[in-house]
């Protein structure tokens, strides 16, 4: 009998059984461990400027405009026992990419915490489970931020953002990310509202009872939004939530935007045309977003930022590994989680090389071409796999100003990009809720 197939299967199933454990279905852990690389030499500069006057403009710039994150992860961490978001941790020995030491060394004056919760079973007690974790995610950011008054505050409205840097604090927006704690009961949108919560991504890496995903393996289950994912876009529109479609099929992208009374957002998407991902969105929605008002925020994963680079050794490394496994009848346990840890033995020591800062500005750059600079802004993904070379963390985010600045953007232009252009959507959707509610 030929063991190949099942062998195979296996594989593939730990594979994707590994990828399914963090927020990103692309996380790559190897990525980081890379060291961060000396800025390179300048292209293009003021007439005389130097590299190290453009680098001092840039970080005035930096400090002038309201920098926003619209992604990350971070509530996750926040559940940790003993997790401490005052304590500056080490990214390379904790992995975490975010603290208020953090922030405040990069420049980063405001985020979106996003109560992440995986897709599990979708029935009454998964539901249940899922909105419980979701809630208990929003108390620990509410917390955190209460008991470090003094560097940080809980922000509800745009304006919230704007006279916490004015105090010298960090304004901290609530979002969730996967549409999975709102079940099946339309209700549990205004709970969310009332909790804070500012903006929903409506799906993550596998369908749910809202939407379908980009990247589930079994493909789409509603054709982009189930009925139920329709009701829960007008509620956030009549409640005020700005709609996400990150993670979302390309369908779920058009029926979104054909259903929302206000402009939506991609809390952290990337240029399809630039680096080919399902995750990524193509020109005709880039242009399309720019008609709608809405906003893409670029995200700083690699796998959405550049090619994969051809990795033969790691290939040939893991085609080894596959043709050795046994069936998945004959394996036990243990063996199962010998397999885990050699994949991931493999991984580490074969890891592509991470995308740089460069590549971000590239995606940056199209989007402008495309959908113009009203509609592009930063989501980093944090805490969710994001985090690549020179904007490694939260400690590094001035990098982005740095590189935009070297390009020839304007501060007009990269106050726009760090956060104007989101919170131009966001005081749109407050006024549809009026509106709505009127
Ligand atoms: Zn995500």
């Amino acid at each position: 009998m030929n063991s190949k197939p099942q062998s195979y299967l296996l594989f593939t199933l730990l594979a994707l059984w590994l990828s399914c454990c963090s927020p990103e279905p692309e996380p790559d852990p190897v990525e980081m461990t890379a060291e961060p690389e000396a800025v390179p030499a300048t292209e293009q500069v003021l007439p005389g400027e130097s590299e190290q006057d453009l680098v001092a403009r840039a970080l005035e710039i930096h400090d002038r405009v309201l920098t926003l994150d619209s992604h990350a992860d971070t509530p996750l961490r926040m559940i940790e026992p003993g997790f401490d978001m005052a304590e500056r941790h080490d990214p390379n020995e904790t992995g975490s990419k975010v603290d208020y030491p953090r922030m405040i060394e990069g420049g980063l004056d405001s985020i979106f915490f996003a109560a992440f919760v995986a897709q599990d079973i979708r029935d009454d007690e998964g539901n249940s489970r899922a909105k419980a974790l979701g809630l208990q995610m929003i108390d620990a950011v509410v917390a955190s931020a209460e008991e470090n008054s003094e560097i940080a505050g809980i922000a509800l409205n745009p304006d919230d953002a704007y006279e916490l840097e004015m105090a010298g604090k960090r304004a901290i927006y609530l979002a969730v990310e996967n549409g999975y704690p709102i079940g099946t009961d339309v209700s549990n949108v205004e709970l969310f509202y009332d909790a804070g919560v500012r903006y929903i991504t409506l799906v993550h890496s596998t369908n749910n009872d809202l939407a379908d995903s980009a990247t589930d393996p079994d493909g789409p289950e509603h054709g982009g939004l189930s009925s139920f994912g329709k009701t829960v876009v007008r509620e956030m529109n009549r409640l005020g939530i700005m709609v996400d479609v990150s993670h979302g099929n390309d369908d779920v992208f058009y029926d979104a935007i054909a259903i929302s009374e206000a402009p939506i957002i991609a809390s952290h998407s990337n240029a399809r045309a630039v680096t080919d991902h399902q995750r990524n969105m193509t020109d005709e929605m880039l242009k399309l977003m720019a008609e709608n008002g809405g906003v893409v925020q670029l995200t700083m994963l690699s796998s959405y930022l550049r090619d994969i680079p051809d990795n033969p050794q790691r290939d040939a490394a893991l085609s080894e590994l596959r043709d050795n496994a046994k069936p998945a009848s004959e394996m036990t346990e243990d063996e199962r989680s010998a397999m885990r840890q050699a994949i991931r033995d493999i991984n580490e020591s074969f890891p592509d090389p991470s995308a740089t800062v460069k590549h971000a500005v590239d995606h940056i750059d199209h989007i402008v071409e495309v959908a113009g600079i009203d509609h592009v802004g930063i989501g980093c993904d944090f805490d969710g796999g994001g985090g690549i070379e020179g904007i490694f963390d939260a400690s590094e985010v001035m990098n982005i100003t740095i590189e935009l600045v070297r390009r020839g953007y304007t501060e007009e232009e990269i106050e726009k990009i760090w956060g104007g252009n989101l919170m131009r959507v966001f005081r749109e959707v407050q006024t549809v809720a009026e509106r709505l509610q009127a």
